[in-house]
């Protein structure tokens, strides 16, 4: 999908062509934010430049999305600071970033995070640094402060004029559809209860923690599609709840991603067979607010307006290293780092453009990549809408349109009380989602030789699109 067919999706042509595609009648009332896709062309078009000057530092971090604020935190806490973490927008977060100056602050990409368990000790740390612990219950759980669930109200589909609690359809179900809906979530029951001979579990987080058994790993290998098949789940209303996990978690439909995954998304945030899936954690920013926390434990390391256009393996004297090249997009400066070791952290489908030997030769599994386009929309209605008739989330069944989340709940836990007007968010996986650094517009691409990022390629209507 190309990314003026994603604008002109939600916002209609006018929008489209105003988002650096061609002139355009005024957009409507509002903003819209998002990477600055100039500096992202320019390193797909133009071969890397030459460094003005060099700097050591035993570690380099590309990329300030939670993956690499993650790992800074987490060099930072060993007591390591001698790195720098690049990113080339210029503020932390990536898919998690915020944005401030509406009504209250709003997330541009995810909103909350599945609760953890016990087993998780590296995210429990960050959230008892946050200060949202309570303690740990009979079951040696942690507690959550009241202010960050989410817990209440769940989620509803509309469907034949009106709304059904949860997420299957069950009004109109007959016999046969509920037989399978039981047979799919014991399945999904049998996988929560799985554990191999060294005490894993089949789908966990993080994931390096899961069972790499064959029985499990051999999941990875067939369609979610092909699973449902093999299962004889072919129960529309089944599928459709399956489709719409695929689509909610990772933009893709079920006959484009893998079992493992698939299965994992209703199994990971399971504690024990039948119990519900883990409370979600969100605050008015959403990720926004973990990105903040991370960020501001390592803001000395973090470089912000750095495109990175070169990661290349040295071995001098017999010394392995790597060399990043990284330009400001602020200033054009040229400036070269000599590490020891680089954390990759910037998006998959950038390795065929920075890294210098993917480059030549691209690995078998970039080829197979591909990325769907997104785009967040969060609105704020006057008055807000009755609590009765706006939960969280609401989902259009048997279509793709898009899901909403309301934050009025989020934000009056949170203390600030959101009467008069309620932002509304609302996400949606693209109908055909895939986008990849090949097809997307590029009319700006040919705007000059500058790294910089004009403002001009920042237009601003409060909706986030990648
Ligand atoms: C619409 C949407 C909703 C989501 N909702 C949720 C949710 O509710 N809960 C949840 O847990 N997860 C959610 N996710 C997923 C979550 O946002 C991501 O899994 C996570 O934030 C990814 O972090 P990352 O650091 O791996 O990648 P990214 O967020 O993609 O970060 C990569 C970073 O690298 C930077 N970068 C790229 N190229 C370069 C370069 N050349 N030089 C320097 N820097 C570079 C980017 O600017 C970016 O900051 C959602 C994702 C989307 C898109």
């Amino acid at each position: 999908m190309f990314r003026r067919d994603l604008l002109r999706a939600f916002l209609g042509v006018p929008a489209a062509l105003a988002a650096g595609c061609g002139r355009a009648p005024a957009l409507p009332p509002g903003e819209i934010v998002g990477a600055a896709v100039g500096p992202g062309h320019r390193l797909r078009d133009t071969p890397p430049p030459t460094p003005s000057a060099w700097e050591s530092v035993p570690v380099v971090i590309v990329g300030g999305g939670v993956a690499g604020l993650s790992a800074a935190w987490r060099l930072a806490r060993a007591g390591f600071d001698r790195f720098v973490l690049l990113e080339i927008e210029p503020a932390p977060g990536g898919t998690a970033r915020a944005g401030t100056g509406g009504v209250v602050p709003y997330p541009w990409g995810a909103h909350y995070l599945p609760a953890p368990m016990a087993d998780n000790p590296g995210l429990l740390t960050l959230l008892r640094e946050m200060d949202v612990i309570e303690g740990t219950g009979k079951d040696g759980q942690p507690t959550y402060a009241e202010h960050v669930l989410t817990r209440d109200p769940h989620e509803r589909v509309f469907a034949h004029g009106q709304w059904h609690d949860g997420l299957y359809l069950s009004a109109g179900a007959n016999e046969e559809d509920l037989r399978q809906r039981r047979a799919f979530f014991a399945e999904v029951d049998r996988w929560v209860k799985f554990r191999d001979g060294k005490g894993r579990r089949a789908f966990c987080l993080p994931t390096s923690n899961a069972s790499d058994d064959a029985e499990v790993t051999t999941l990875d290998r067939l369609s979610m599609r092909a699973w449902m098949d093999e299962k004889r789940f072919t129960s529309p209303r089944l599928r459709w709840l399956v489709d719409y996990g695929c689509r909610d978690d990772y933009g893709a439909i079920p006959e484009d991603m893998s079992a493992w995954a698939g299965l994992f998304y209703f199994a990971s945030r399971r504690r024990a067979p039948g119990s519900d899936p883990q409370p979600l954690l969100s605050w008015p920013e959403g990720n926004g607010r973990l990105v903040a926390h991370l960020a501001g434990k390592v803001r000395e390391q973090i470089r912000l307006d750095r495109a990175v256009v070169e990661v290349i393996p040295t071995d001098p004297a017999g010394k392995r290293g790597v060399d990043v090249v990284a330009v400001s997009t602020t200033d054009d400066r040229v400036v070269g780092y000599h590490a020891d070791q680089v954390i990759f952290a910037a998006p998959q489908f950038s390795r065929r453009y920075l890294l210098r030997h993917e480059r030549r030769t691209p690995p078998r599994e970039l080829a197979a990549f591909t990325y769907g386009s997104w785009m967040v929309r969060t609105c704020t209605s006057t008055p807000a809408p009755p609590s009765r008739g706006c939960r969280w989330p609401g989902i259009t069944c048997c279509t793709t349109a898009p899901r909403w989340a309301t934050s009025s709940r989020r934000i009056r836990r949170c203390g600030t009380t959101a009467r008069r007007s309620s932002p509304t968010t609302t996400r949606s996986p693209a109908p055909t989602p895939w986008l990849t650094g090949d097809n997307c517009c590029n009319s700006d691409a040919t705007s000059g030789p500058s790294w910089r990022s004009p403002t001009s390629s920042r237009p601003t209507l409060r909706f986030a699109a990648r």
